[in-house]
C-alpha cells in the first residue's frame, strides 16, 4: 500500500473540524514533504515524528514521503497531528494494522522518545468525534477532559507503541475516566450578608430569571459581597450547558480546570483588563472573559471605569449570546451567554447620597460620571439597585438571622422550572414573540406601563425588560398572570433610566 488515511481534528474557536491526514510513500531520495498550510508547529512535528518512530523501534521509510493535512484552508496549530501522522507513516509502510482507521480518530503530540503528550483544547474534538460516530484515541493526560464528552468512546494511551499494540489487537487501552463532580460549589453563603433586604431580593430575582443586574452604592456597602454569592443560588447547570462551558475553557489560554467541571462560572475581570482579555482575541483567536462566563456570571465591578468601547461591545453578546472575533486571516465565534452583574459607585468620589456627607462632587460631575454607562447598555440591564450602608446594629448581628443560600436557591429553582416548562428558556432570554405571548398585561396595567414609559423616557427595550422581570416576579409567586404588584416592583428596578443617564 502506498497511501494511508488517518482522521484527526483541528481547533477553530470552540469548533473542531475534521482533518484528514494522508500519507503517500514514493520512490526517490529520502525526504518529507508536507502540504496543507501547516504552520511552524506542524512543520516541527516532522522532526518529532521521525525521532519518535526511530526511538520506538520502528523503521523510518526511505524515499519521498508526502504528508497532506486536509482541508488545506484550516489553520492548524500545535502538535496534535503528530500521532495521526506517525500512524499514517506506519500504515503506509505496513508496520501497523490499519483495518479500523475509518472508525477511529487520533489526537496527540509525540515526545522524541515516542511518548504521548497532552494537547490544548481537546474537549471540542472529543464531542465532535462522537457526533461523527467514531472512537477517539487521546493522550492519557487528556483522558478526563475527553471523557466529559459522554457520547464519545474515548481511549487513552501513554505512547505510540501502546496505540500500535491496540490497533494490532495485542493489547488493550484504558477507557477515559470521567472526573468526579466536586463535592461543593465552594461559593460563599448569603447567610453572612446582614441587612440589605432590597439588594438580596434583587439578587434572588436576578437568579430566578437570569436577569442582568447593576448595584449602585458607596464603597464598602457589600456590592461585591452580594454579587459573588450569586452562583450559590443559581439553578444547577444542565449536562449540555456544562459541556458547552467546559468546551470554551478547553480552548482558552489557561485550559480547562476540571475542578470547576459542572459549576457555573463567576468571572470578575478588572476594569484595566485589555479588550482582548475581555471579549476575546489573538492571532489564533481565544475566548475572552465574556465567553469564559458562558452559562455563568460576568461580574464587572466599577463599571464606569471600564473602557467605553469594550462596554459597547458587550451589547451584542447580551442580545445574541455569541461573540464573533475577526483577526486578519482568522475568524472565530465563541458562545457568550453570560449573566451580567455589575457594580458602580454613585459618583466619582463614591459618596454621593451617603449619610456621611463626604461627597464634594458637583451635580455636573455626578452626571458625567453616570453618563459613562450608555443608555443602550443600561437598557439591557434589567435590575438597577441602590445599595446603602446597613446600620451598625444590623452589621453587628442584632437583626434577624439572614436566610442561607440553600433556602433561597430552592425558591429560585422552583421559579426557574416554571419558566423552562413554559418558555424553554429563562425569562431574561425570551424572544420578543415569547414576551408578547407570555407577558400579557390587563388593559389597565398596559395603560399604566405606557404612561410610565412616557414619564420616565423608557425605551421600548427597557419596557421589554420590565415585562420580563414582571414575568419572573409572577413566577416566584407561582402566578400564571402578571399582577399589578409584579409590574410595579419591576418598574421600581429601573431607577437609573431616564434622560440624565442618556
Ligand atoms: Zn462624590
Amino acid at each position: 500500500m502506498s497511501l494511508a488515511r488517518v482522521f484527526s481534528r483541528a481547533a477553530v474557536g470552540v469548533d473542531a473540524p475534521q482533518v484528514t491526514v494522508e500519507v503517500h510513500a514514493g520512490g526517490g531520495l529520502p525526504r518529507i514533504s508536507m502540504v496543507g498550510l501547516p504552520q511552524t508547529a506542524v512543520r516541527e512535528s516532522k522532526d518529532r515524528v521521525k525521532a519518535a518512530l526511530n526511538n520506538a523501534g520502528f523503521q523510518f521509510p526511505d524515499g519521498l514521503l508526502t504528508i497532506s493535512l486536509a482541508p488545506a484552508d484550516l489553520p492548524k496549530e500545535g502538535g496534535r497531528f503528530d500521532l495521526p501522522i506517525a500512524l499514517g507513516i506506519l500504515a503506509v509502510t505496513g508496520q501497523v494494522n490499519d483495518a479500523r482507521f475509518e472508525d477511529i480518530e487520533f489526537i496527540g503530540e509525540l515526545s522524541l522518545g515516542g511518548g504521548l503528550n497532552p494537547v490544548h483544547g481537546l474537549l471540542p474534538a472529543a464531542i465532535q468525534a462522537g457526533r461523527s460516530g467514531r472512537q477517539l484515541i487521546v493522550p492519557s493526560a487528556n483522558g478526563s477532559e475527553a471523557a466529559l464528552a459522554r457520547d464519545t468512546t474515548c481511549h487513552c494511551a501513554d505512547s505510540l507503541l501502546a496505540v500500535v499494540a491496540w490497533l494490532d489487537g495485542r493489547d488493550l487501552l484504558a477507557a477515559a475516566q470521567r472526573p468526579e463532580p466536586p463535592l461543593q460549589p465552594g461559593c460563599k453563603d448569603l447567610e453572612e450578608v446582614y441587612g440589605q433586604q432590597r439588594a438580596r431580593r434583587a439578587l434572588e430575582i436576578a437568579a430566578a430569571g437570569m436577569h442582568n443586574l447593576l448595584f449602585r452604592g458607596p464603597p464598602g456597602t457589600g456590592k461585591t459581597m452580594l454579587a459573588s454569592r450569586l452562583p450559590g443560588i443559581l439553578p444547577p447547570l444542565e449536562e449540555d450547558e456544562a459541556l458547552d462551558a467546559a468546551a470554551v475553557a478547553s480552548v482558552s489560554q489557561a485550559g480547562l480546570d476540571l475542578s470547576h467541571w459542572g459549576q457555573r462560572a463567576f468571572r470578575a475581570p478588572h476594569h484595566t483588563a485589555s479588550s482582548a482579555a475581555l471579549v476575546g482575541g489573538g492571532s489564533q483567536p481565544r475566548p475572552g472573559e465574556v465567553s469564559l462566563a458562558h452559562h455563568g456570571v460576568l461580574f464587572l465591578d466599577e463599571l464606569p471605569e471600564f473602557n467605553r468601547n469594550v462596554l459597547e461591545v458587550l451589547r451584542e453578546p447580551m442580545e445574541s449570546g455569541r461573540i464573533v472575533i475577526s483577526r486578519a486571516a482568522n475568524h472565530a465565534e465563541f458562545p457568550a451567554r453570560f449573566q451580567l452583574i455589575s457594580a458602580m459607585n454613585p459618583c466619582h468620589c463614591g459618596f454621593h447620597g451617603d449619610r456621611s456627607g463626604r461627597c464634594r462632587c458637583t451635580a455636573d460631575q455626578v452626571k458625567r460620571y453616570r453618563g459613562k454607562i450608555s443608555g443602550p447598555l443600561l437598557d439591557r440591564i434589567d435590575l438597577h439597585v441602590e445599595v446603602n450602608r446597613p446600620s451598625r446594629a444590623i452589621i453587628n448581628g442584632h437583626g434577624p438571622k439572614p436566610e442561607d443560600s440553600a433556602t433561597v436557591r430552592k425558591r429560585v429553582i422552583d421559579a426557574h422550572l416554571r419558566q423552562m416548562q413554559r418558555n424553554g428558556v429563562p425569562n431574561a432570554q425570551m424572544s420578543n414573540t415569547q414576551v408578547r405571548q407570555f407577558c400579557q398585561l390587563t388593559p389597565s396595567l398596559e395603560g399604566f406601563l405606557e404612561t410610565l414609559a412616557e414619564k420616565l423616557h423608557l425605551s421600548p427595550r427597557a419596557c421589554q425588560r420590565i415585562l420580563k422581570v414582571s414575568r419572573t416576579l409572577a413566577d416566584m409567586d407561582e402566578c400564571d398572570a402578571i399582577g399589578e404588584e409584579h409590574l410595579t416592583e419591576a418598574v421600581a428596578y429601573r431607577g437609573l433610566d431616564g434622560p440624565t443617564s442618556h
